[in-house]
């Protein structure tokens, strides 16, 4: 999927590398292959292809990852017109 892309610069993908214990769990769940370990560390290396589904703030077990759901989750979008935007959700994140 590393053709995949919404638009560019708006994904609210956020790591903080700090937290990070290098589990490689956000590497493993990630349909679009966003991260990539090196090292012990995770790393972004394709921001843009983040359509902040949720599943990997959901796994990380250190809470390193931030995403919110946006205009990157075409089914959060279908959801704010169906339910408005208070009821949607993007993948099941509650984040
Ligand atoms: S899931 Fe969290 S702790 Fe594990 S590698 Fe990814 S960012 Fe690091
Ligand atoms: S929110 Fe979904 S698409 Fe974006 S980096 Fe996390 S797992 Fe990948």
């Amino acid at each position: 999927m590393d053709d995949f892309r919404y638009l560019s610069g708006v994904t609210t993908l956020q790591l903080e590398p700090e937290a990070c214990v290098g589990c490689g769990m956000c590497e493993n769940v990630c349909p679009h292959g966003v991260f990539i370990l090196e090292g012990k560390k995770a790393v972004i290396r394709d921001l843009d292809g983040c359509m902040e589904c949720g599943a990997c703030a959901l796994n990380c077990p250190t809470d390193a990852i931030r995403v919110t759901p946006g205009v990157g989750c075409a089914s959060y979008i279908i959801q704010t017109w169906i339910k408005g935007r208070e009821a949607a959700a993007c993948g099941g994140a509650d984040t």
